[in-house]
């Protein structure tokens, strides 16, 4: 049977082909459940009304009572526009068009009391609207129309008559045929405990609210509920997975006990050890491990990850290590290969460039079981890569590769599902967390090794460049090395490539060879070119690295003390950071300086106070939130899988954990959903599953 909601929404009265076929390309609205839940973004709220006097630039509307005392015809073809000057008692203002001339003129009367409605402009302190709402003014407004709902749309909509006021007229025909059909999706005793209104109440009122009130308690609902089904979705996945998947079992570790007595170069800090127990812990079960490992740059990720490698090692079980760029892969294959060698492992590596007669060799000795740790790049997720025993897998920096990628991975091994350890130094916010990567175990390094003295960063603009470099003449004069990078804006290549040229001639102007050498590394270079130029640089032959991304950086030199981030305002937060923690790994004082035009924008300006003030990756997390929105903290690509309509993570944070919680009060008590009182509840997931992704899929 098909329901009211998944009727097409062509069929709904004033719609017909034509608007539905725009309705569904430009809003995805495709049945009437759709544009139910196309919600308002805002409400107009006409139950004010203002005065000429006290309306000011702050405001983004106002809504006059008003008569027209004269009206004029002005300018000449483009310019030519109607002007009424109106008065209220407490002012003059005017009201101008450019368009429908004609026809206003003809029917705007001097002398008649309108209720007036727009966007207030100042010009020499004296108030104009321009294309205003204009309405005779009666004192018994409709109360239906106090609060109006304005929907996002498109210019194509606009053109065809769906504005804002067009869908709000489709959703007054739609709404009262679909209230009988809207059913409870949360239990009474949740409804109880929050006080939340009836679901039916919400949608109505989310359109047509007749208070600020009856918005307010709409919007929470609804907000609720997205929350709640959102959390129960992943936690659900996340109780499948764990007592459905197998994985390898780690028991004895002779190799690590060798490696930690003989090998291993430090101590480990307190926080390595803790999440060491914590993945040691997991694998241990039998099951598959699925792990987010989270830890500020700099915290010592890769050493834990190749000790989990060891682990698996121990039970003939052969691992993999994917970082998201070659150069990337080849540090881990340089900084580890050194203590593979010493315990006899066998380890490769694998990438884009990796030579037609190595690879076969290559992808033999892994087929064979020979090999048993490969790093690379996403070239290990082609079908031509097999495993003999695929134990582990080891994502670094997973946000740059998709989900499905990852899938792919794990598909390696079709006996037994390979553990997956995910580690992110991008810092997450804990509700993003919580929904983005709630269906994994969480494990936290806060803490940096020994001995680093936190970095001291500055802001500093343009004009205060001669500066800036005399002080990196000095650190030079020190014996340290320069980072200086242009971040990359993937769009725009071509002008950070200018960018870059324009200041290597700065540069070499103020740091004239042959007294200062410098590397210059981009995108456009060859594997093998940028090879060159890091190794000069990482052999103290340069002095000074110019870079356009934050990968070609990605390297680890404990002499560089000085990073320079130029067009600083123009990127995230979390790239500014991680490119700051690519000094402060020695021993001296290291330094940060974000460098911005003259002028900045407040939000960028607040961007940069961020991190002069705080090195905390996770305060720098929260801030980003806030400042960007979860959307853009993900990425585009992956963003979908938050699915969210009205709840905004960055807000919500508080409601968000007490939907979670009654998530895991409801698991706790009726694991599969089968008990009769949360029918309610299993009939909505129903309702999910028949038209959503299949979300096991999904790691
Ligand atoms: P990230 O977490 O950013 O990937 P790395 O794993 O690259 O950090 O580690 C940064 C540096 O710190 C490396 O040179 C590594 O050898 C070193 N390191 C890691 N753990 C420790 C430790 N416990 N004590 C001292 N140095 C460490
Ligand atoms: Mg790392």
């Amino acid at each position: 049977m098909i329901s009211h909601f998944d009727t097409k929404i062509e069929f709904l009265k004033g719609v017909g082909p034509i608007k539905a076929a725009i309705l569904n390309k430009d809003i995805g609205v495709f049945t009437f459940g759709d544009l139910i839940q196309h919600y308002p973004f805002r409400h107009e709220d006409r139950t004010i009304i203002h005065t000429i006097a006290a309306t000011n630039e702050e405001m983004t509307f106002v809504q006059l009572k008003c008569k027209v005392v004269s009206m004029q015809l002005m300018g000449e073809g483009g310019k030519k526009r109607l002007v009424a000057t109106i008065k209220d008692g407490t002012g003059i203002a005017e009201l101008i068009w450019f368009q429908s001339i004609a026809w206003i003129s003809k029917n705007l009367q001097i002398g008649v009391e309108y209720l007036v409605y727009g966007r207030p402009n100042f010009f020499r302190s004296s108030l104009s609207i321009t294309h205003p709402e204009v309405e005779i003014f009666s004192p018994n407004l409709d109360a239906n129309k106090m609060f109006q709902p304005v929907y996002h749309t498109s210019e194509k909509m606009k053109n065809m008559g769906l504005d804002s006021k067009g869908i709000s007229k489709l959703m007054a025909v739609l709404l009262p045929i679909s209230l009988s059909h809207i059913n409870d999706t949360l239990n009474v005793n949740i409804t109880n405990k929050y006080n939340l209104i009836e679901k039916k109440k919400a949608i109505e009122n989310i359109h047509f609210p007749k208070t600020a009130f009856e918005l307010d308690r709409a919007i929470y609902r609804l907000k609720f509920e997205e929350l709640f089904y959102s959390q129960l979705k992943i936690l659900r996945l996340r109780s499948v997975r764990k007592s459905e998947n197998r994985g390898i079992v780690v028991k004895n570790v002779p190799i690590l006990n060798d490696f930690y007595k003989n090998h291993l170069p430090f101590e480990l800090t307190n926080a390595q050890k803790k999440v060491l127990k914590e993945i040691y812990a997991d694998m241990n079960t039998g099951k598959q491990m699925n792990r987010l490992l989270q830890g500020d740059v700099g915290s010592g990720k890769t050493i834990v990850a190749f000790i989990c490698m060891l682990m698996l090692l121990d039970q003939n079980a052969q691992c993999c290590l994917m970082a998201p760029t070659e150069i990337l892969a080849e540090q881990h294959l340089t900084g580890l290969k050194v203590f593979a060698d010493k315990l006899n492992i066998k380890m490769a590596i694998l990438t884009g460039s990796t030579k037609k007669s190595e690879r076969k060799i290559l992808l033999a000795d892994l087929e064979n079981g020979d090999t048993k740790i490969i790093v690379g790049t996403h070239a290990l997720i082609e079908d031509p890569v097999k495993f003999k025993n695929l134990g582990l897998c080891v994502i670094d920096e997973q946000h740059k590769f998709g989900v499905a990628q990852r899938a792919k991975l794990w598909s390696k091994n079709q006996n037994i599902s390979p553990h997956v350890l995910v580690m992110t130094a991008t810092p997450i916010p804990r509700t993003l967390a919580m929904s983005f990567y709630g269906d994994l175990d969480v494990s936290i390094i806060d803490e940096l090794p020994a001995g680093r003295k936190p970095i001291k960063t500055v802001h500093r603009f343009g004009s205060q460049r001669l500066a800036v470099y005399g002080f990196i003449k000095q650190e030079i004069l020190l014996g340290r090395q320069i980072y200086i990078v242009y971040p990359l804006i993937e769009e725009s290549e071509k002008m950070d490539l200018q960018d870059l040229y324009n200041g290597y001639d700065a540069i070499l102007d103020h740091f004239p060879m042959p007294e200062f050498q410098v590397s210059v590394v981009h995108g456009r270079l060859k594997p093998a070119e940028k090879e060159f130029e890091m190794q000069r640089f990482i052999k103290k032959e340069t002095q000074i690295m110019l870079a356009t991304t934050v990968i070609e950086v990605g390297v680890n030199v404990p002499n560089a003390s000085v990073m320079l981030i130029e067009n600083a305002e123009r990127f995230g937060l979390a790239q500014l950071h991680q490119l700051r923690g690519r000094v402060g790994r020695g021993a001296e004082q290291s330094y940060c300086i974000l460098m911005s035009g003259n002028k900045v924008t407040q939000d960028s300006r607040e961007k940069l106070s961020t991190l002069v003030r705080t090195n905390n990756g996770f305060e720098i997390a929260e801030a980003d939130l806030k400042l960007r929105g979860p959307g853009d903290l993900i990425g585009t690509q992956q963003s979908g899988v938050l699915d969210l309509l009205i709840a905004d993570l960055a807000k919500d944070q508080e409601l968000l954990r007490l939907a979670r919680e009654e998530v895991q009060n409801l698991l706790a008590s009726d694991p599969n959903i089968e008990k009769l009182e949360n029918q309610l509840i299993k009939n909505q997931i129903n309702s999910f599953n028949k038209n959503s992704v299949n979300w096991a899929r999904i790691s």
